[in-house]
């Protein structure tokens, strides 16, 4: 008996000693395998475009494959959730948008802390939306379709990703300015609502230029406004919200990425590198401009400016949610 708990005493510590340079290895030559990132979205929608050419530039500087994976639902809560679930070792990351700030205050139950769950590695572009129809809607300008909307009301499909999502978001406060409700329809991310909007099975959405300008151009689609202050150069016709009679319907949609809580310091410092490597990468830039954005200047794409500007997101929205008493449960 002596000797056991003896032993049981002694080899954690021995191992203990022996697996701090072990981890210290580890970490050095990090990454050693795929590295995934989880776009809480459905696959073809404006996050996941988002992550797909970030993760394809990042491997190319980790010199590792970068994979992204869709685990869409619930407003996007279902991918952080399993984010924050996962080892902390550098090999799991989450890709989101706004919904950290507003998630923490409209869902009151969550199973996973939506503030100490995380590591912030770095911001990496904030995307204007647009309000977009589908090609046969009744309305040609913002005040056509505000017509429409308060003539026909709950009779139009809204569509959105879910309560937390920025079409949600955006769909709130169209519909607050406007004063008349609609009914939604969620769906996993807005690349299958686009679907929709293509189809007609839907009428209108609010989403990122990442999703939308490709549609735009082709005439697949309306627009009838940008949500920024000035016009988006890769949309140069499209009035702003406030140009075409609808002040303060202003929102971009910035994401950023993270790490689980407990992600080693170097693992986060080489993810910001390699993801400020990213945001420099010829095609990254290109591809943004084509789709409305910019990438953001390399001190943002850092773990500190991440969490210090994420906390005043956070602080920004939430007495608005709770004034507004939208909770999601
Ligand atoms: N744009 C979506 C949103 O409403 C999410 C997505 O599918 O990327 O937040």
């Amino acid at each position: 008996m002596a000797t056991l708990s003896r032993r049981a005493l002694v080899a954690p510590a021995v191992l203990g000693l022996a697996a701090a340079p072990l981890a210290a290895r580890a970490q050095a030559s990090y990454p050693t395998r795929t590295v995934t990132i989880v776009v809480p979205f459905a696959a073809g929608g404006p996050t996941d475009t988002v992550a797909r050419l970030i993760a394809e530039a990042m491997s190319r500087d980790l010199g590792q494959t970068v994979v992204v994976e869709n685990v869409g639902g619930a407003g996007g809560t279902l991918g952080a959730a399993r984010v924050a679930q996962a080892r902390p070792d550098g090999y799991t990351l989450l890709l989101h948008h706004i919904g950290m700030a507003t998630i923490p205050t409209l869902y009151r139950r969550l199973p996973y802390d939506p503030i100490n769950g995380f590591e912030t590695i770095g911001l990496i572009t904030a995307v204007p939306m647009t309000l977009v129809a589908r090609k046969d809607f009744p309305a040609n300008t913002l005040q056509e379709a505000i017509a429409v909307i308060r003539r026909e009301r709950d009779k139009l499909n809204y569509a959105n990703a879910g309560i937390g999502a920025a079409s949600h978001l955006c769909g709130l406060l169209l519909m607050s300015k406007v004063d008349a409700p609609m009914t939604t329809v969620p769906f996993r991310g807005t690349g299958p609502a686009m679907q929709e909007l293509l189809s007609g099975r839907v009428d209108l959405m609010c989403d990122q230029t990442t999703n939308t300008t490709e549609q735009i151009r082709a005439g697949e689609i309306k627009v009838f406004a940008v949500t920024t202050r000035e016009r988006v150069p890769s949309l140069p016709n499209v009035p702003t919200a406030a140009e075409a009679g609808l002040p303060d319907l202003e929102v971009t949609i910035w994401h950023g990425l993270y790490a689980p809580r407990g992600t080693p310091r170097p693992v986060i410092e080489r993810l910001s590198r390699a993801l400020q490597a990213a945001l420099k990468d010829p095609k990254v830039v290109q591809r943004f401009a084509d789709l409305g954005t910019t990438p953001v200047p390399e001190e943002q794409a850092t773990p500190e400016f991440h969490r210090q500007f994420w906390m005043a997101e956070i602080a920004r929205w939430r007495p608005l949610i709770q004034a507004a008493g939208q909770y999601a449960d």
